[in-house]
Order: structure tokens, then C-alpha cells, then sequence
């Protein structure tokens, strides 16, 4: 089968690698159908790791995908043959401390799609993965808005975070990309009052609007602090920053009122920040870390049903021999781009 392998940094190349074979009960094999270029894949592309988890190349990236399904193990029961599923990258050992206390995202022995020294990516053909990780959708999906529901999840756990009752509520979005516009899209179906997104690309400030945003802003061009003083003087409830930049947080915790909640989504490209610990402990400011979400795979897909538009945030559409072209398009933010797919078949 043609697989997507990273041989370098900023290198793509498709190989053969043999057809991946059921091995457990509960395994399935998925043949793939769309995979969305996620800002994580894009800092292994860029830069080879994220924080301390670094590619051997050559690896296969891509971790958000749908796919559906062309064989089962003997005791697979929920999907069968034929069915279009959205995939959950993360396998959990379900025996661990964190599985056992609800937290199978940070299981000790997790193995997620596509991260390095866990498990290949699913940028190729065909995918085998246990029973658990595959959802069953509607025939209001398409491959598309199945492959975002793995983005999707992270929105939702991130507003799940905040442990917010939004109506009537300000809040503040740093970032408009896929995993901000997700945010927004969750918030805007809780009565949430006023939105003010934080972005710098034009485009993707309208893109924002479109979606519901109350408010507008290019953090580089209007002081966020003098903005939100005007709109909400007695500042916001709730600030997500998906962004991982320095400067985003920096202006985050200006503009969060005493008591209020700075919700850290992005991934700092140094894994570190520094934070103005005197704003913070004055104002009583507490921070929330989301790593990839639990337990919203299928919250996420009921938002759908609902009328949730995900496939909004999608821009292009590339063939899986146009990988490179694809990932260099959303690295270099270039035309327009805010999700870009990859379409198996
Ligand atoms: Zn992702
Ligand atoms: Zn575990």
C-alpha cells in the first residue's frame, strides 16, 4: 500500500510498505479516506519534534483521519464491514492509574497516531486499530466532516475545561485556525454573550466573523487590553489561547478578570512560556491545561447532528501525491488556508 513517509525536515516522500494485518480480537482494519494537516504534523514537517518528542526519520505522520472499514477481528461488534467511521488516534491501555481514574488521555502506556515512538501515522491506505477507537456516524457525514471530528474533540474538551456556564458570558479566542474556530463553533451552541477573537490573518479574522465571532481583532495592530477595556471594562470570564505564542499569553492574562480562566490550548513551539505570575496571583487567575481531549469523540459528533458547521474551516483538498505541496500550503500560511485535507479515495 502507498504510504506518506517524512524522510527529512520538510520532506515527503510516498513508499510502499505492506498491507497492515489484524493481530487482536478487537482489531479493525480501516481503509482510509481523508486526513486533515493538523498544526501538530506541522511542527514535526518544520521542525522534526515537538517539545521533547522528536521523529527518527523516516516517519509517518497524520493522526485525524476517517476511513471506513474493511475487516474485523471475531470480537468486534459495534462496526462492521462498509461503515464510514470517525477515528480516535489515541489507543489507552485501560489498566493504568489514569485509565482507571477516567483519563485515558493521559494513560501512562498511551500510543497515539502518528507520534513519533508510538505509533505510524495515518497518512496511507490502510490503518488497523482497535474496535474502541472507531465511531459509527450518521449518513448526514461525509468523509470530510468525519475526519474533523478528531479536531473538533479538542474544541469541545477545551470549553469542557473552562467548567463554565457560558451564557451571557465574554470571552476571548487567541488564534482563528482550525482548533480556535473549533472553540468558537463549540461556544456559539452554549448562549455564550460576546466572543472577541484574537488573530493577526485577515482571512482568518473573517472567517471567524462568519462563524459567529462578536468581535474582530489583529492583535499585532490593536492593543487586545485597550479593545476589551472598551467592549467588557470589567474584563473577560474565560480566554482560550490556541496559538502557543509567547505574545498571546502575555496579552491573555491583561485582559481576564480576577477569578476569571486562561485555558491553554496552542502548543508553545519551546514548550515554555513565560507568565506575569504577579497579574495572575493578584487576580487570582487560574490555568487550565488541555492535552488532546477525553471523552468528547462523541459530543463532538452529536454537535454535528446538531448543525455544528465544522466543514466550514476546511479550505483545500489535496491528493495524497500532493502531501508536500499541502503541508508546505498550511506551514507558510499560504492562500488562504486554514484546514487543508488529504483524500485517500
Ligand atoms: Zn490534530
Ligand atoms: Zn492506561
Amino acid at each position: 500500500m502507498k504510504t506518506l513517509v517524512l524522510t527529512g525536515i520538510r520532506k515527503f516522500e510516498m513508499v510502499k510498505r505492506p498491507m497492515p494485518i489484524l493481530k487482536n480480537p478487537d482489531d479493525v482494519l480501516i481503509r482510509i479516506k481523508t486526513v486533515g494537516v493538523c498544526g501538530s504534523d506541522i511542527h514535526y514537517f518544520t521542525q522534526g519534534r515537538i517539545g521533547t518528542q522528536v521523529v527518527e526519520f523516516p516517519f509517518a505522520v497524520g493522526h485525524e483521519c476517517s476511513g471506513i472499514i474493511e475487516e474485523v477481528g471475531s470480537s468486534v461488534t459495534r462496526v462492521k464491514p462498509g461503515d464510514l467511521v470517525a477515528v480516535d488516534p489515541s489507543i489507552h491501555c485501560g489498566t493504568c492509574d489514569q485509565c482507571l481514574a477516567g483519563r485515558p488521555h493521559t494513560c501512562r502506556k498511551n500510543r497515539f497516531l502518528g507520534c513519533p515512538g508510538q505509533l505510524d501515522g495515518c497518512l496511507t491506505e490502510y490503518i488497523v486499530m482497535p474496535e474502541f477507537t472507531c465511531f459509527t456516524l450518521s449518513p448526514k457525514f461525509n468523509a470530510t466532516t468525519a475526519a474533523l471530528i478528531e479536531p473538533l474533540t479538542i474544541g469541545t474538551y477545551s470549553v469542557e475545561m473552562a467548567q463554565t456556564d457560558f451564557r451571557n458570558k465574554t470571552v476571548g479566542i487567541f488564534g482563528s485556525g482550525p482548533i480556535g474556530l473549533s472553540v468558537l463553533m463549540v461556544l456559539k451552541t452554549l448562549g455564550t454573550g460576546q466572543i472577541l477573537c484574537f488573530e493577526p490573518l485577515d482571512y482568518r479574522r473573517k472567517k471567524a466573523l462568519g462563524l459567529g465571532a462578536s468581535s474582530v481583532f489583529n492583535p499585532f495592530e490593536t492593543s487586545p487590553e485597550e479593545v476589551t477595556l472598551a467592549i467588557e471594562p470589567l474584563l473577560l470570564d474565560v480566554v482560550f489561547d490556541c496559538t502557543g505564542e509567547q505574545q498571546a499569553i502575555d496579552d491573555a492574562v491583561k485582559i481576564i478578570k480576577p477569578g476569571g480562566k486562561l485555558i491553554l490550548v496552542g502548543i508553545p513551539p519551546e514548550g515554555k512560556y513565560l507568565i506575569n505570575m504577579d497579574i495572575l496571583r493578584r487576580n487570582e487567575i487560574s490555568i487550565h491545561n488541555v492535552r488532546r481531549q477525553n471523552h468528547c469523540v462523541e459530543k463532538s459528533i452529536q454537535l454535528v447532528e446538531e448543525g455544528l458547521p465544522v466543514d466550514q474551516m476546511v479550505t483545500h483538498h489535496f491528493a495524497p501525491e500532493k502531501t508536500q505541496q499541502a503541508f508546505e500550503m498550511v506551514s507558510g500560511y499560504q492562500d488562504g488556508v486554514i484546514k487543508a485535507m488529504i483524500d485517500f479515495s
